[in-house]
């Protein structure tokens, strides 16, 4: 780490711990599909992929065809599906590289077949999200799907949208999607193979875990956090989050009473104080608006005055013995302490998902735990 000007260390070992958590909540016909988009959520897809390869999953989802392909040209094997758009002109790219495509509604399917090129998809059906897919209402042109020549069927699946949500009006929208999904697979198996059939996302298992499709879609919980600190968390899962967001101090200096620090002199002293100067800024992913603690040595101290792009500021009077190199934690455990994803969410109005797939290129990922290592 001594070269690292500001890192991100993934516990690789936590994620394969999150995996045979969320197992016990499968039946034996169901399999897990590790959602890694958005660089597996900041944590480094080609790694986190090696390592779900040795405990033997075998099925994963990206959001697009260039991070799938990233997946095969580092040699992750099994089905790799990408849940969004991919443009009908680059279809010959999901042949080469042995892809699944999502069929997001009929006019793009008859623009992919167009292409004359044989390729896998999985339908994508719209049970009340209003994102991707056709709706119950236009079941014929679902079926049409069916008849072009160059796609083949091999799965179809649905989002549910309130899945994360224990709220009574919730859980029966959700259960309306449910069963409107099941419907119209069940109308479609009477004249076609439709392939394995997925709804569940992270929150669709751990709410709804009596469902028993062939896959669950798991993202966020892979990771070993939830969305957001108000999220009901099921009380037989017990999760360990993989992912640590560090710096080091880089200056130190002191400033008198009166004395502003940074861009638009936001922050004043009241008093004489002792100030660090930290390595990364917005421009590695952390919000602008970011001002919650961080640890040094232990202690929660305060960020102060704005976030610029590279750089911040921090207030480290009270922490005995501050040195140059001290390691700043804005994401993880220090001495004891802790700051989780989750705390930053909820301070920023945000979700931890956003929060970690914002974590920049410019972050070294360092691996412990598993059996991969990336060099830099
Ligand atoms: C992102 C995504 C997932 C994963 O969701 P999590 O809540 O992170 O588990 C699953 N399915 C689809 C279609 C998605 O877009």
């Amino acid at each position: 780490m001594k070269t690292y000007r500001s890192w991100v260390e993934v516990d690789l070992s936590a994620i394969e711990h999150n995996v045979k958590e969320l197992m016990t909540l499968l039946s034996s016909k169901e399999q897990f599909m590790a959602v890694v988009k958005a660089n597996a959520y900041g944590h480094g897809a080609i790694e986190v992929c090696h390592t779900l390869n040795k405990i033997g999953v075998y099925a994963f989802a990206t959001a697009t065809l260039f991070e799938a392909i990233e997946l095969r040209k580092n040699g992750i094997q099994g089905q790799i599906l990408i849940l969004g758009y991919t443009e009908p002109s680059l279809v010959y790219l999901l042949k080469k590289y042995q892809l699944t495509q999502t069929v997001i509604n009929s006019t793009y399917a008859k623009l992919v077949n167009a292409q004359g090129i044989d390729i896998p998809v999985h339908i994508a059906i719209d049970s009340g999200m209003h994102r991707l897919g056709n709706t119950q209402e236009e079941f014929d042109d679902i079926a049409s799907l069916f008849h072009l020549p160059y796609l083949h069927v091999t799965g179809i699946f649905s989002h549910l949208c309130v899945s994360d949500s224990i709220n009574i009006e919730n859980q029966d929208y959700t259960r309306k999607q449910i069963y409107t999904f099941i419907n119209i697979v069940d109308k479609l198996k009477k004249r076609y193979d439709v392939g394995c059939v997925h709804l569940q996302s992270s929150y669709g298992l751990l709410n709804y875990s009596y469902l028993n499709f062939d896959y669950v879609r798991i993202g966020i919980s892979l990771y070993g956090v939830y969305s957001s600190k108000e999220d009901y968390q099921n009380p037989h899962i017990h999760f360990k989050p993989a992912l640590s967001l560090k710096s080091k101090i880089v200056l130190l200096k002191s400033i008198q009473k009166d004395e502003t620090v940074g861009y638009g002199r936001t922050y004043k002293a009241t008093q004489k104080r002792k100030i660090a100067v930290v390595p990364i800024g917005y421009g590695d992913g952390l919000p602008r608006c970011f001002a919650h603690d961080v640890l040094v040595r232990g202690k929660r101290v305060p960020i102060v005055g704005r976030i610029c792009m590279d750089q911040l500021m921090i207030d480290v009077s009270e922490v005995d013995n501050v040195s140059l190199f001290d390691i700043v934690t804005f994401i993880g455990e220090d001495h004891g302490e802790k700051i989780s994803v989750e705390d930053i969410a909820e301070h920023v109005h945000s979700i931890s998902n956003e929060i970690l797939s914002q974590l920049g290129e410019r972050l070294p990922r360092i691996y412990q735990g598993g059996h991969y290592e990336r060099t830099l």
